[in-house]
């Protein structure tokens, strides 16, 4: 694995690889690298001959009250576990490269980045497409791969996508679980024994709703009814059933449906989804 720092050295290199042929794909990360990156990568591998991974903690998507000071940083373990995952090429841009200008350009993002995860994080969306167009447009990749995970955040970077024309594709990939269902994230080393043990109830939640609705259960009785149990167990975000195309929420059921959901456990945010199979009669 070559490690590359600056944009001239990464362009350089592509212009290379470009001029013979290959296709590039980027996998954009902020590090604390685990099994979801993983399979990032693995299915960036499937379609393209040269795997980029990023690491950039970005500061522009972290409001003042976030973690971006704490944020898990280690660097070393994570070329470790890139080398061993037999990635071709680590990018570790610098704050000064991706933000030359003593004040940026800033991105609006569509209203929906001010739903759901954006009322607790106002900038994260806005910060986000900025951050996400630059990488695109410095790589120019043939793909990009992003997690179902986030998946508020992979509707606003597919919008992103089509609003700037972009040339790359997006691809997405499912959620990669711990053994007992709660969805792997890097913040999740924060999580204490106990809060380990209390963070799966998220999960199981999201499967009760799931199977609730996909039974013909009462939309709106389902959603409060899991609100409670959430506001029981954790300090409480957000929870809401939505039209997968639009994110809007929905009250009755229509065929593409995904529950999405945010909580805090003490300061330690979670988030995780899941798609409803209902079928109409
Ligand atoms: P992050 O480093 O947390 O910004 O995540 C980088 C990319 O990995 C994003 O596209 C995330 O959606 C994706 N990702 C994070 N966790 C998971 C997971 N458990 N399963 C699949 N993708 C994930």
């Amino acid at each position: 694995m070559q490690t590359l720092t600056t944009i001239p050295d990464i362009q350089d290199w592509l212009n290379h690889q470009k001029a013979q042929g290959k296709t590039i794909a980027l996998v954009p990360t902020m590090g604390g690298i685990h099994r979801g990156h993983f399979a990032l990568i693995e299915a960036a591998k499937k379609v393209a001959d040269i795997v980029i991974v990023s690491i950039f903690v970005n500061p522009t998507q972290f409001g003042e009250n976030e973690d971006l000071a704490t944020y898990p940083s280690m660097i070393e373990k994570d070329k470790r576990l890139l080398i061993e995952y037999d990635t071709d090429i680590l990018w570790l841009p610098n704050e000064k490269d991706l933000y030359p200008l003593d004040e940026s350009f800033q991105i609006k993002a569509p209203s929906i980045a001010n739903q759901y995860c954006g009322v607790s994080r106002p900038v994260f969306f806005h910060g986000i497409s900025l951050v996400v167009l630059k990488l695109l447009n410095i790589i120019v990749p043939h793909t990009a791969f992003f997690g179902e995970k986030d998946y508020q955040q992979l509707h606003i970077i597919k919008l992103l996508v089509k609003d700037f024309f972009l040339p790359t594709q997006i691809i997405t990939v499912p959620t990669v679980r711990e053994a007992d269902g709660l969805a792997m994230s890097t913040r999740n080393q924060y999580l204490s024994h106990q809060q380990r043990q209390t963070a799966i109830k998220l999960y199981q939640i999201l499967c009760w709703a799931k199977i609730q609705i996909e039974q013909n259960q009462d939309i709106l009785t389902t959603k409060n009814t899991a609100i409670k149990r959430l506001k029981s167990i954790f300090t409480f975000d957000y929870f809401e059933i939505i039209d997968s195309t639009t994110l809007q929420p929905v009250n009755q059921p229509i065929q593409n449906m995904y529950i999405i959901t945010g909580v805090y456990l003490s300061k330690i945010r979670l988030i995780d989804n899941i798609k409803i199979n209902y079928v109409q009669n």
